[in-house]
């Protein structure tokens, strides 16, 4: 009688030898595409006139009317333009790895020490898992400031501990052609004006900012002064939209009248906001 055969069962992984085992799967590192580094001074807000690094990430999700910004250069590549006394133009392929972006960011600040790296675009944060992995590398050799439409907390949080500076946009529907976003806005508001101990116990510099045109309506500002209520300490740029003509932003001339900017700066200070008047400076001087 001839016994049964009996099937050896499987053996589990750890037996396995090298050659059997799979390869292990190791998550490439999240690029970005990028359109340039750049040094120049920084021409909105609070931080007006200091030097700053720019990286201006391409893409957005947003189409504001008023937007002017290049989201990519014919040749694909990320340009890196240094101040004309250092040396020539260089380009990094797209998308930008984090150890090159990184490298970079190093080179420009021991050429020149710069206040902050602006995170500008572009949204940034459509690359928020670059930002993540960029971000605690880069905190403790350059304060990040991070530029944004304000329209996308979910991908802000992974970044947030690092953030030392926060510009964010609210996008009136007169000047933008974009529709509210309210919400977006207050949950952006709420998680850029906190802490995030014990990475950071302080909640990062954080303001807001309007572009405004002579097109604002009374209900808008009511409702730009509601969707800031309880968030006065925010300050909150009032700027004012400039001119497109052939095709190209005319700085000296305004979509948006002295009067339109006092009934603004009237309407929104009676709601116990912090407002401030000031317009893109760096359109006025002609830099980046
Ligand atoms: S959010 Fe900024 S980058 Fe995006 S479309 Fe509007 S102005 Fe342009």
């Amino acid at each position: 009688m001839s016994l049964p055969t009996v099937k050896a069962p499987p053996r589990a992984s750890s037996e396995l030898s090298p050659t059997t085992l799979p390869a292990p799967t190791v998550a490439p590192p999240a690029t970005a595409q990028l359109t340039e580094l750049f040094s120049s001074f920084q021409g909105e807000g609070p931080l007006v006139g200091v030097r700053q690094l720019f990286a201006r990430f391409s893409h957005c999700h947003l189409k504001c009317t008023y937007c002017d910004t290049a989201m990519s250069n014919a040749d694909g590549a990320c340009h890196l333009h240094w101040p004309a006394d250092i040396g020539a133009h260089d380009r990094l392929p797209n998308p930008v790895a984090p150890s090159k972006f990184i490298a970079a960011i190093k080179r420009y600040q021991a050429i020149l020490p710069h206040h902050s790296l602006s995170l500008t675009g572009g949204e940034p944060l459509l690359y928020h898992r670059f930002l993540a992995d960029i971000a605690p590398k880069l905190a403790n050799i350059i304060p990040l400031y991070l530029e944004t439409s304000g329209t996308q907390p979910e991908f802000y949080e992974t970044v947030a501990p690092y953030m030392a500076h926060v510009a964010m946009d609210i996008k009136l529907p007169s000047a933008s052609g974009e529709p509210w976003h309210t919400k977006e806005h207050r949950e952006f508001l709420r998680l850029a004006t906190q802490p995030y101990a014990p990475l950071n116990h302080q909640p990062p510099h954080t303001f807001a900012k309007v572009i405004l045109n002579d097109k604002v309506t009374r209900q808008e500002l009511v409702t730009l002064g509601n969707l800031m209520a309880g968030y006065e300490h925010v300050p909150l740029f009032l700027q004012p939209e400039s001119a497109v003509t052939h095709h190209e932003t005319d700085p000296l001339r305004l979509n948006c009248s002295p009067q339109t900017l006092e009934q603004a700066y009237q309407t929104l200070s009676a709601k116990g906001l912090q407002v401030r008047v000031v317009p893109q400076t760096h359109k006025l001087i002609n830099i980046r």
